[in-house]
Protein backbone atom coordinates (compact mmCIF):
# COMPACT_ATOMS: atom_id res chain seq x y z
CA UNK A 1 0.00 0.00 0.00
CA UNK A 2 1.03 3.46 -0.43
CA UNK A 3 1.68 4.69 2.79
CA UNK A 4 4.09 1.43 3.17
CA UNK A 5 6.25 2.39 0.83
CA UNK A 6 6.50 6.34 1.67
CA UNK A 7 7.20 5.27 5.66
CA UNK A 8 9.76 2.91 4.31
CA UNK A 9 13.18 5.20 4.13
CA UNK A 10 15.43 1.55 2.69
CA UNK A 11 13.10 1.53 -0.03
CA UNK A 12 15.96 -0.11 -2.76
CA UNK A 13 14.14 0.60 -6.41
CA UNK A 14 15.04 3.50 -7.93
CA UNK A 15 11.94 3.79 -9.70
CA UNK A 16 10.38 3.44 -6.13
CA UNK A 17 11.96 6.66 -5.06
CA UNK A 18 10.64 8.48 -7.65
CA UNK A 19 7.43 7.55 -7.59
CA UNK A 20 7.83 8.11 -3.14
CA UNK A 21 8.45 11.95 -3.86
CA UNK A 22 5.98 12.01 -6.27
CA UNK A 23 3.18 10.17 -3.84
CA UNK A 24 5.17 13.38 -1.29
CA UNK A 25 4.98 16.10 -3.69
CA UNK A 26 0.93 15.15 -3.78
CA UNK A 27 0.39 14.44 -0.44
CA UNK A 28 1.65 17.76 0.40
CA UNK A 29 -0.14 19.29 -2.03
CA UNK A 30 -2.91 18.09 -1.44
CA UNK A 31 -3.32 18.69 2.34
CA UNK A 32 -3.91 21.62 3.12
CA UNK A 33 -7.32 21.25 0.52
CA UNK A 34 -8.07 18.26 2.19
CA UNK A 35 -8.16 20.12 5.64
CA UNK A 36 -9.82 22.48 4.75
CA UNK A 37 -12.62 20.06 3.33
CA UNK A 38 -12.59 18.28 6.61
CA UNK A 39 -12.98 21.96 8.00
CA UNK A 40 -15.93 22.42 5.99
CA UNK A 41 -17.99 18.92 6.39
CA UNK A 42 -17.30 19.68 10.51
CA UNK A 43 -18.68 22.93 9.92
CA UNK A 44 -21.89 21.69 7.89
CA UNK A 45 -22.45 18.70 9.80
CA UNK A 46 -22.33 15.24 9.30
CA UNK A 47 -23.61 13.45 6.16
CA UNK A 48 -25.79 10.45 6.61
CA UNK A 49 -23.99 7.66 4.90
CA UNK A 50 -27.74 6.11 4.26
CA UNK A 51 -28.84 9.27 2.32
CA UNK A 52 -26.91 12.03 2.27
CA UNK A 53 -28.59 14.43 4.11
CA UNK A 54 -26.45 16.77 6.16
CA UNK A 55 -27.47 17.11 9.58
CA UNK A 56 -26.14 19.06 12.20
CA UNK A 57 -22.56 18.31 13.70
CA UNK A 58 -24.30 16.63 17.45
CA UNK A 59 -27.39 15.06 15.56
CA UNK A 60 -27.46 11.00 16.52
CA UNK A 61 -30.19 10.63 14.79
CA UNK A 62 -30.32 11.48 10.19
CA UNK A 63 -33.28 13.96 10.56
CA UNK A 64 -34.40 12.94 7.31
CA UNK A 65 -34.53 8.95 6.70
CA UNK A 66 -34.06 8.34 10.99
CA UNK A 67 -30.91 6.08 10.52
CA UNK A 68 -28.18 6.52 13.17
CA UNK A 69 -25.40 8.28 12.17
CA UNK A 70 -23.86 9.74 15.49
CA UNK A 71 -22.79 7.90 18.45
CA UNK A 72 -23.56 8.07 22.15
CA UNK A 73 -22.00 6.85 25.47
CA UNK A 74 -23.05 3.64 27.04
CA UNK A 75 -25.27 4.53 30.13
CA UNK A 76 -23.37 1.97 32.27
CA UNK A 77 -19.67 2.77 31.67
CA UNK A 78 -19.74 5.40 29.16
CA UNK A 79 -18.26 3.21 26.44
CA UNK A 80 -18.75 5.11 22.94
CA UNK A 81 -21.69 3.00 21.32
CA UNK A 82 -24.05 2.95 18.17
CA UNK A 83 -27.46 4.94 19.58
CA UNK A 84 -29.41 1.87 17.80
CA UNK A 85 -27.35 -0.39 19.71
CA UNK A 86 -28.87 -2.11 23.10
CA UNK A 87 -26.05 -3.92 24.33
CA UNK A 88 -22.77 -2.33 25.14
CA UNK A 89 -19.83 -4.51 24.07
CA UNK A 90 -17.32 -2.88 26.63
CA UNK A 91 -19.08 -3.79 29.79
CA UNK A 92 -21.44 -6.74 28.43
CA UNK A 93 -24.19 -5.09 29.32
CA UNK A 94 -27.76 -4.43 28.29
CA UNK A 95 -28.03 -0.72 27.52
CA UNK A 96 -32.13 -0.19 26.38
CA UNK A 97 -33.86 0.14 29.52
CA UNK A 98 -37.13 1.47 28.05
CA UNK A 99 -37.52 -1.44 26.13
CA UNK A 100 -37.79 -5.24 27.29
CA UNK A 101 -34.76 -7.55 26.50
CA UNK A 102 -36.34 -10.36 26.25
CA UNK A 103 -39.35 -9.81 24.05
CA UNK A 104 -38.93 -6.57 22.64
CA UNK A 105 -41.51 -4.45 24.31
CA UNK A 106 -41.73 -0.50 25.55
CA UNK A 107 -41.18 -0.72 29.08
CA UNK A 108 -42.47 2.35 31.37
CA UNK A 109 -39.79 3.86 34.32
CA UNK A 110 -41.59 1.90 37.06
CA UNK A 111 -42.42 -1.50 35.64
CA UNK A 112 -40.32 -4.00 37.73
CA UNK A 113 -42.10 -6.78 35.38
CA UNK A 114 -42.57 -6.45 31.52
CA UNK A 115 -46.43 -6.30 30.89
CA UNK A 116 -45.73 -7.72 27.26
CA UNK A 117 -44.12 -11.33 28.73
CA UNK A 118 -43.83 -11.39 32.37
CA UNK A 119 -40.20 -11.40 32.25
CA UNK A 120 -37.84 -9.92 35.44
CA UNK A 121 -36.23 -6.44 34.11
CA UNK A 122 -33.45 -7.45 36.47
CA UNK A 123 -32.32 -10.48 34.46
CA UNK A 124 -33.09 -14.14 34.87
CA UNK A 125 -31.06 -16.89 36.43
CA UNK A 126 -30.48 -20.22 34.13
CA UNK A 127 -32.27 -22.93 36.27
CA UNK A 128 -29.35 -25.20 34.81
CA UNK A 129 -25.90 -23.39 35.20
CA UNK A 130 -27.03 -20.46 37.51
CA UNK A 131 -25.62 -17.93 34.94
CA UNK A 132 -27.89 -14.37 35.29
CA UNK A 133 -29.10 -13.48 31.91
CA UNK A 134 -30.89 -10.49 30.01
CA UNK A 135 -32.29 -12.38 26.94
CA UNK A 136 -34.27 -15.35 26.64
CA UNK A 137 -31.53 -18.15 26.10
CA UNK A 138 -29.30 -18.40 28.56
CA UNK A 139 -25.91 -17.42 26.84
CA UNK A 140 -24.00 -19.89 28.92
CA UNK A 141 -25.65 -23.25 28.09
CA UNK A 142 -28.44 -22.22 25.73
CA UNK A 143 -31.69 -23.08 28.13
CA UNK A 144 -34.90 -21.54 27.04
CA UNK A 145 -35.94 -19.62 30.11
CA UNK A 146 -39.64 -18.08 29.00
CA UNK A 147 -42.33 -19.28 27.58
CA UNK A 148 -41.93 -17.74 24.53
CA UNK A 149 -38.45 -18.81 24.32
CA UNK A 150 -39.91 -22.59 25.05
CA UNK A 151 -42.21 -22.50 22.38
CA UNK A 152 -39.97 -21.16 19.43
CA UNK A 153 -37.23 -23.77 20.93
CA UNK A 154 -40.28 -26.21 20.13
CA UNK A 155 -41.51 -25.07 16.71
CA UNK A 156 -37.09 -24.60 15.34
CA UNK A 157 -36.69 -28.04 16.85
CA UNK A 158 -39.95 -29.42 14.56
CA UNK A 159 -38.24 -28.40 11.34
CA UNK A 160 -36.98 -30.86 9.14
CA UNK A 161 -33.56 -29.07 8.77
CA UNK A 162 -33.17 -28.48 12.44
CA UNK A 163 -33.68 -31.95 12.85
CA UNK A 164 -31.23 -32.74 10.34
CA UNK A 165 -28.38 -30.32 11.83
CA UNK A 166 -28.63 -31.93 15.15
CA UNK A 167 -28.14 -35.30 14.00
CA UNK A 168 -25.33 -34.27 12.11
CA UNK A 169 -24.43 -32.87 15.23
CA UNK A 170 -24.62 -35.69 17.20
CA UNK A 171 -22.33 -37.84 15.15
CA UNK A 172 -19.61 -35.49 14.88
CA UNK A 173 -19.52 -35.73 19.17
CA UNK A 174 -19.91 -39.58 19.25
CA UNK A 175 -17.01 -39.65 16.53
CA UNK A 176 -15.05 -37.53 18.49
CA UNK A 177 -15.67 -39.89 21.15
CA UNK A 178 -14.26 -42.30 19.72
CA UNK A 179 -10.90 -43.26 19.00
CA UNK A 180 -9.12 -43.90 15.68
CA UNK A 181 -6.57 -46.46 15.42
CA UNK A 182 -3.68 -44.54 16.03
CA UNK A 183 -0.73 -47.42 14.94
CA UNK A 184 -0.59 -50.65 13.39
CA UNK A 185 -0.41 -52.52 16.99
CA UNK A 186 -3.52 -50.38 17.50
CA UNK A 187 -5.27 -52.26 14.49
CA UNK A 188 -3.25 -55.74 15.57
CA UNK A 189 -4.68 -55.51 19.27
CA UNK A 190 -8.18 -54.85 17.61
CA UNK A 191 -8.31 -57.24 14.81
CA UNK A 192 -7.48 -60.05 17.80
CA UNK A 193 -10.41 -58.48 19.89
CA UNK A 194 -12.98 -58.78 17.07
CA UNK A 195 -11.47 -62.37 16.45
CA UNK A 196 -11.62 -62.88 20.45
CA UNK A 197 -15.76 -61.05 20.26
CA UNK A 198 -16.38 -64.07 17.34
CA UNK A 199 -14.92 -66.81 19.14
CA UNK A 200 -17.36 -65.91 22.29
CA UNK A 201 -20.37 -64.94 20.42
CA UNK A 202 -19.87 -68.70 18.29
CA UNK A 203 -19.50 -70.81 22.21
CA UNK A 204 -22.29 -69.31 23.36
CA UNK A 205 -24.22 -69.55 20.42
CA UNK A 206 -23.11 -73.62 20.44
CA UNK A 207 -24.16 -73.80 23.90
CA UNK A 208 -27.74 -72.80 22.79
CA UNK A 209 -27.57 -75.41 20.26
CA UNK A 210 -26.71 -73.53 16.81
CA UNK A 211 -24.15 -75.01 14.82
CA UNK A 212 -23.17 -72.16 12.82
CA UNK A 213 -24.43 -69.20 14.32
CA UNK A 214 -24.37 -65.97 12.07
CA UNK A 215 -21.95 -63.27 14.21
CA UNK A 216 -23.15 -59.31 13.62
CA UNK A 217 -20.45 -56.55 12.72
CA UNK A 218 -19.76 -54.77 15.74
CA UNK A 219 -21.54 -51.60 15.81
CA UNK A 220 -18.87 -49.31 16.58
CA UNK A 221 -16.21 -50.07 14.46
CA UNK A 222 -13.51 -48.06 14.94
CA UNK A 223 -11.67 -46.23 12.28
CA UNK A 224 -8.28 -45.60 11.12
CA UNK A 225 -7.25 -41.96 11.10
CA UNK A 226 -8.01 -41.48 7.68
CA UNK A 227 -11.41 -42.45 8.05
CA UNK A 228 -11.96 -40.05 11.14
CA UNK A 229 -10.76 -37.26 9.26
CA UNK A 230 -12.59 -37.97 6.51
CA UNK A 231 -16.00 -38.65 8.11
CA UNK A 232 -15.65 -35.62 10.51
CA UNK A 233 -14.63 -33.03 7.45
CA UNK A 234 -17.60 -34.77 5.83
CA UNK A 235 -19.92 -34.18 8.42
CA UNK A 236 -18.93 -30.38 9.20
CA UNK A 237 -19.52 -29.59 5.45
CA UNK A 238 -22.86 -30.96 5.55
CA UNK A 239 -23.41 -29.28 8.85
CA UNK A 240 -21.83 -26.03 7.83
CA UNK A 241 -24.42 -25.89 4.35
CA UNK A 242 -27.54 -26.08 7.01
CA UNK A 243 -26.01 -23.36 8.99
CA UNK A 244 -25.66 -21.16 5.74
CA UNK A 245 -29.36 -21.74 5.09
CA UNK A 246 -30.53 -21.31 8.74
CA UNK A 247 -29.40 -17.37 8.54
CA UNK A 248 -31.01 -15.08 10.87
CA UNK A 249 -31.81 -12.20 8.49
CA UNK A 250 -32.31 -8.66 9.73
CA UNK A 251 -35.04 -7.83 11.74
CA UNK A 252 -36.18 -4.46 13.58
CA UNK A 253 -36.06 -6.34 16.45
CA UNK A 254 -32.84 -7.05 18.22
CA UNK A 255 -34.85 -9.71 20.59
CA UNK A 256 -36.19 -11.36 18.25
CA UNK A 257 -33.36 -12.22 15.88
CA UNK A 258 -31.16 -12.99 19.24
CA UNK A 259 -34.39 -15.65 20.28
CA UNK A 260 -34.18 -16.93 16.78
CA UNK A 261 -30.45 -17.61 16.27
CA UNK A 262 -30.62 -19.10 19.99
CA UNK A 263 -33.19 -21.81 18.78
CA UNK A 264 -31.45 -22.87 15.56
CA UNK A 265 -28.53 -23.58 17.55
CA UNK A 266 -27.82 -27.67 17.78
CA UNK A 267 -26.21 -28.96 20.59
CA UNK A 268 -22.78 -31.24 19.89
CA UNK A 269 -20.45 -28.56 17.95
CA UNK A 270 -18.77 -25.73 18.81
CA UNK A 271 -20.26 -22.70 16.78
CA UNK A 272 -19.55 -19.01 16.82
CA UNK A 273 -22.27 -16.64 16.18
CA UNK A 274 -21.45 -14.02 12.90
CA UNK A 275 -22.72 -10.69 13.02
CA UNK A 276 -23.72 -8.72 10.20
CA UNK A 277 -23.05 -5.54 12.29
CA UNK A 278 -18.62 -5.69 12.88
CA UNK A 279 -18.60 -9.19 11.09
CA UNK A 280 -17.13 -10.39 14.50
CA UNK A 281 -17.77 -13.61 15.71
CA UNK A 282 -19.62 -13.88 18.89
CA UNK A 283 -19.90 -16.90 21.07
CA UNK A 284 -23.78 -16.73 20.80
CA UNK A 285 -25.70 -13.59 19.39
CA UNK A 286 -26.01 -12.22 23.01
CA UNK A 287 -22.90 -11.04 22.97
CA UNK A 288 -23.95 -8.75 19.97
CA UNK A 289 -24.39 -4.76 20.08
CA UNK A 290 -26.42 -5.03 17.15
CA UNK A 291 -28.06 -8.36 16.07
CA UNK A 292 -31.11 -6.55 14.59
CA UNK A 293 -28.58 -6.75 11.12
CA UNK A 294 -28.77 -10.38 11.40
CA UNK A 295 -26.04 -13.09 11.34
CA UNK A 296 -25.28 -16.63 11.16
CA UNK A 297 -23.52 -19.36 13.19
CA UNK A 298 -20.97 -20.91 11.77
CA UNK A 299 -18.68 -24.05 12.51
CA UNK A 300 -15.45 -22.71 14.85
CA UNK A 301 -12.59 -25.28 14.20
CA UNK A 302 -8.83 -24.53 13.73
CA UNK A 303 -10.00 -23.21 10.18
CA UNK A 304 -11.90 -20.21 11.68
CA UNK A 305 -9.03 -17.12 11.67
CA UNK A 306 -10.77 -14.89 13.56
CA UNK A 307 -10.98 -15.10 17.46
CA UNK A 308 -14.39 -15.30 19.33
CA UNK A 309 -14.79 -11.50 20.66
CA UNK A 310 -16.61 -12.15 23.89
CA UNK A 311 -15.71 -15.84 24.85
CA UNK A 312 -17.40 -16.65 28.21
ZN1 LIG B 1 -30.37 9.76 6.29
ZN1 LIG C 1 -20.88 -0.18 28.61
ZN1 LIG D 1 -41.06 -8.59 27.55
ZN1 LIG E 1 -27.58 -21.82 31.59
ZN1 LIG F 1 -21.66 -8.30 16.52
Amino acid sequence: MNEDITLNPQNPSEGMAERQREELTLTRDAEPQMRQQMQIQYANGIQCPHCGTMNDPEAIYCASCGNPIGKTACPNCGAEVDPDADFCESCRRYIKFDVCSFCGARLSGSDAFCPECGSPRGGIVCPVCHTLNDFSFCKQCGTALTDEARELLEKVHELPAFKELQRLATSVQQLEQSIPYASDRDLLKDQRNIKLRERVLTLLAEDRGIAHPEIPEPENKRLSKEEYDARKKERLEQIAAILDKMVQPPHPSPAQVRNYAMACRPQGVRLAWECNFKHALHSSPCGCAKPQLGGKWIIFGKDVKKEIKDDL
